[in-house]
């Protein structure tokens, strides 16, 4: 059987998917509240023959579902939750809240979940037609937006079974990754001083405003000496009051840092907190270091990424077939100045691949805590018309659309057909972690998520 009957079996089987996409669309559940949209995937994954286990490193909506045995083990990553104050009506073209909780899919969670199943559903069948060794893992991994549920997952070693994983996300143009994500840390640095009045009893008081402005000082002076590439971000969110004549006796900021190689924030993270100390113990004062959240840096593993690329290039894109394409160009409208025009709303064509991988993207991902535990590949397909940003309300517009739709599906055959390539040919997996292994130096992971910070604190923090 070749890979064409798997991306035939998809597309008759599209319905079905879409369905459920609809239905997490509808769910609409943020970070760590996805118990519905988790119900319905365990109900559809137990349907197609899976063994669901719910409950993973200590987050109660993770879960794994899994079938077949031997190798090659490849796992397929899904996400689910939506954002929070993006309630949006599907299929209008004008911002217009929905009925309901609030949030809204804005990053197409209830696509990329549903696209990724479809490439493990659809593996599946290809191992089973021709009686095939190896075994399907989805991992249905929560809380992407602002819970780090990948990290947490990686830290416990949810995924060190797996030759490969792979996955896909919601875009506007078809196209792999043309640089990594970068490594991110937040850290609130709070300081706590002594009160006293500024002119009759300065001697009294310990200012912790001043040592906020050391601390700041001090992370300028480290700007010079650390990687070009690296960033380091502040927000002073308590000043400590608007009063001169008191001696502030508290103060905090919000601190990020991002760099495109793990082991360097890791190392940069030590560094600003050994400023907020010195900080503390120029000034009297204490200082409290809060890790909020952080991701990995993505490793790009061009073995896998080309694999990827060709499918992607030799699938039929199915979005121009969309019945809604007059939709998609009004959506288009809201976006762009007026007088251009636009007459289609999708680069059907996948963009070029950079294979060099040597332009960073803005943000970040937990995906890319997967990356550093085992060789990972991604792709972007067009579920949006050009133009559209993810976190935007035309985003939650599309969710539910034609078009959107049969970008999954496309992104499902995609990493179906890649699946079954690396099956076959199992010396890409090799190729694949001898990559890894150059990429990291041979380091092992180390998790950005300290210790002592369990999902639990960061539930009862963002929730
Ligand atoms: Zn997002
Ligand atoms: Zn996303």
């Amino acid at each position: 059987m070749d890979k064409s009957r798997v991306v035939h079996y998809l597309e008759e089987r599209a319905s079905d998917f879409y369905s459920l996409s609809d239905k997490i669309w509808e769910n609409a559940e943020i970070r760590f509240q996805e118990k519905q949209s988790v119900q319905d995937y365990v109900a559809f994954l137990e349907n197609e023959g899976f063994s669901v286990t719910v409950g993973l490193a200590g987050l109660k909506t993770a879960f794994c579902a899994q079938w077949g045995s031997g190798k090659p083990v490849i796992g397929f990553l899904g996400e689910y939750d939506a954002l929070p104050g993006l309630s949006q009506k599907a299929g209008v073209a004008e911002k217009e809240s929905a009925e309901g909780n609030g949030n809204g899919h804005g990053c197409g969670h209830n696509l990329l979940g549903v696209g990724a199943l479809m490439g493990a559903v659809g593996f599946k069948h290809y191992l089973e037609t021709e009686g095939k060794s190896g075994t399907v893992v989805y991992f249905g991994c929560p809380a992407e937006e602002g819970g780090s549920g990948k990290t947490f997952m990686a830290r416990e070693g949810c995924f060190n079974q797996l030759d490969v994983a792979l996955s896909w996300h919601p875009n506007d143009l078809n196209m792999m990754p043309p640089g990594p994500v970068l490594a991110n840390d937040s850290i609130r640095y709070s300081f706590t001083g002594k009160a006293s009045h500024a002119a009759a009893a300065p001697e009294a008081g310990r200012s912790a405003l001043d040592a906020l402005e050391l601390m700041n000082i001090g992370v300028q002076f480290l700007r010079e000496h650390i990687p070009s590439t690296a960033r380091i971000h502040y927000a002073i969110t308590d000043t400590g009051g608007i009063s001169p004549n008191i001696v502030q006796a508290q103060a905090s900021a919000l601190y990020q840092i991002r760099a495109p190689f793990a082991p360097e924030l890791a190392d940069l993270y030590e560094r600003v907190n050994n400023i907020a100390r010195g900080a503390a113990l120029m000034t009297d004062t204490k200082v409290t270091i809060k890790f909020l959240k952080g991701t990995s840096n993505t490793v790009l593993i061009p073995a896998l990424d080309e694999v990827m690329y060709n499918n992607m290039c030799e699938i039929p894109n199915p979005v121009e077939g969309a019945e809604d394409m007059a939709f998609a160009l009004e959506i288009v409208k809201t976006q762009k100045a007026a007088d251009t025009i636009i007459e289609n709303a999708f680069n059907i064509k996948p963009m070029p691949w950079n294979k060099a991988g040597n332009m960073p993207l803005a943000g970040s991902s937990d995906v890319g805590d997967v990356s550093w535990v085992c060789p990972v590949s991604q792709c972007g397909t067009s579920t949006w018309p050009i133009g559209t940003a993810a976190h935007s309300w035309q985003a939650v517009a599309c969710g539910k659309s034609d078009f959107a739709h049969r970008g999954m599906l496309y992104a499902g055959q995609i990493i179906a057909a890649t699946a079954i390539d690396i099956c076959d040919n199992p010396e890409i997996i090799e190729t694949a972690w001898k990559q890894l292994r150059d990429k990291t130096g041979n380091q092992p992971y180390h998790c950005p998520i300290p210790p002592e910070i369990t999902p639990d604190l960061l539930e009862a923090e963002t929730t």
